[in-house]
């Protein structure tokens, strides 16, 4: 089989968090009941007009510049016309040849290997509403259609084709959310419908300059369908070629069930938007002054914090960059260390167990029940020596899963560690009579004996006794 070459494109679609929709004053609120959050403007209703929320071109800005783009002098909207019942004007509002900014970058990494991957262009666009078909959209006797969504201000983020394989796709999806979440112009959940993402891929032989056909890949819902998706259409094409095939140009849906992508529409089929100038508003032109003034209000971003990290906590590039991959996570870790300074230790139990719990869960740490003063409670218990290392693993999972403090689950389980000599002599004694064959393996010069009989101490108390002491008291024993 030849070697062949991936080419991957990301477009990323964006919900900005304002309070009222980009072109109406309807409220943006999620989760409503059906047809109440809109008004004659976002209902296309005959003779209205639409006027620019003024937030959402800055929202627009702000993302924009936290991804290095080159801002418009002058822009404009658009009309992209195609006909579907979500569409109640027919045509979506959006920025076709002058979009409001161009010619970003943002930097991933990928195997310890750092990359950086274009944006071609960031434009502002309306949401379309959605249809909710009863069990599928085949089947279903009949659809009905909620327009709470329409009007929506959404960003569309267009990526160059840079990425080469389904995993630096995966790091600059990371990226691009963790980025835009930071500027605090959308709350960038996927499972919401808040960032959604579409996805152009090819294949070449390796050596080649031309691109492949590509095909456009649609409805992963999921940072990890993405990874699949793509994955699975690297070699579904590479099939097709090495079968003496050629790739068609077509869209293409993401079957999560059966974990395939299936065509829906071919390059024939594809539409015609007729895209031409919005009559009904007035072109941008943005004020340099202005765009410097938001520009100013730019938080520190995923990368500055990683390095602020390495440099202040002294933590591991890869640790910073786990830390710092969502807000949320890397203000969890700051609460922390504010109330307990050792950063390493606080970072390796989030890097580890907490991390280990909130994806068995599948939970945000946001929704995680231990707050940073119980983790560092926990870690106060462990340097004062109540509790082992190893118990505090226990104590963890019971805190993660009851929202109780170190304190309380220590207490009511009866997990103190044992630390006075006199009852860890007397549990010592009892193993060394238990086990002669070992003792006297240990007194002909075999060290490993010592390890088990730590181990049964351990056993007999149920882990609760201090290890240093239980090792310190053996030898003592054993030498005498
Ligand atoms: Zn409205």
């Amino acid at each position: 089989m030849a070697d062949y070459e991936t080419i991957i494109g990301l477009e990323v679609h964006v919900e900005l968090k304002t309070n009222s929709k980009i072109f109406c004053p309807s409220t943006t609120e999620f989760g409503a009941g059906p047809n109440t959050h809109v008004c004659p403007v976002c209902l296309g209703l005959p003779g209205t007009l639409p006027v620019l929320n003024k937030k959402v071109l800055a929202y627009a800005i702000k993302a924009a510049l936290a991804l290095n783009c080159q801002i418009a002098e002058y822009s404009k909207f658009d009309r992209k016309n195609y006909y579907y019942p979500d569409l109640p004007k027919n045509y979506q509002i959006s920025q076709y040849d002058l979009p409001i900014a161009e010619h970003g970058h943002l930097d991933i990494e990928v195997d310890g290997r750092e990359k950086r991957i274009g944006i071609t262009r960031l434009h502002m666009e309306e949401d379309a509403g959605k249809l909710v078909h009863q069990g599928n959209i085949t089947t279903s006797p009949y659809s009905l259609v909620d327009y709470n969504r329409t009007g929506v201000p959404l960003i569309e983020i267009v990526s160059e084709p840079d990425m080469r394989s389904p995993e630096e796709a995966r790091a600059y999806l990371d990226k691009l959310k963790a980025i835009i979440a930071y500027t605090g112009v959308s709350d960038c959940k996927m499972e919401e419908g808040s960032l959604r993402c579409d996805a152009n891929i090819s294949v070449r032989p390796r050596g080649t300059k031309e691109f492949g056909t590509k095909s456009e890949i649609k409805n992963m819902n999921s940072f990890r369908a993405l990874q699949r998706a793509l994955a699975y259409e690297v070699e579904r094409q590479i099939a097709v070629l090495e079968d003496g095939g050629r790739i068609v140009q077509e869209t293409r849906t993401w079957d999560e069930a059966r974990g395939e992508t299936r065509s829906m529409r071919s390059k024939e089929e594809a539409h015609d938007y007729r895209y031409f100038p919005e009559p009904d508003l007035v072109p941008l032109v943005i004020d340099r002054q202005w765009v410097e003034e938001i520009r100013a209000t730019l938080p520190e971003l995923p990368d500055q914090r990683r390095q602020r990290y390495m440099r202040l906590y002294d933590l591991p590039s890869y640790d910073a960059a786990v830390l710092t991959s969502s807000l949320e996570m890397a203000e969890y870790y700051e609460a922390c260390v504010a109330m307990y300074p050792n950063a390493k230790a606080v970072s390796n139990w989030m890097m580890g167990d907490l991390s280990r719990l909130l994806n068995a869960a599948n939970m945000d740490i946001t929704a995680c029940r231990v707050r940073p003063d119980n983790l560092t409670g926990m870690l106060k218990l462990i340097d004062q020596g109540t509790i082992s290392g190893k118990i505090a693993k226990t104590v963890f999972e019971e805190m993660f899963n009851t929202g109780k403090d170190a304190a309380q689950v220590v207490k009511e389980k009866g997990l103190v560690q044992i630390s006075d000599a006199g009852a860890i002599t007397a549990v010592i004694d009892q193993v060394l009579a238990g086990n002669p064959k070992v003792v006297e393996d240990y007194r002909a010069g075999k060290d490993k004996a010592l390890g088990f009989l730590v181990g049964q101490v351990m056993k007999t108390t149920r882990g609760k006794a201090n290890p240093e002491l239980v090792n310190k008291l053996l030898r003592e024993k054993l030498q005498a």
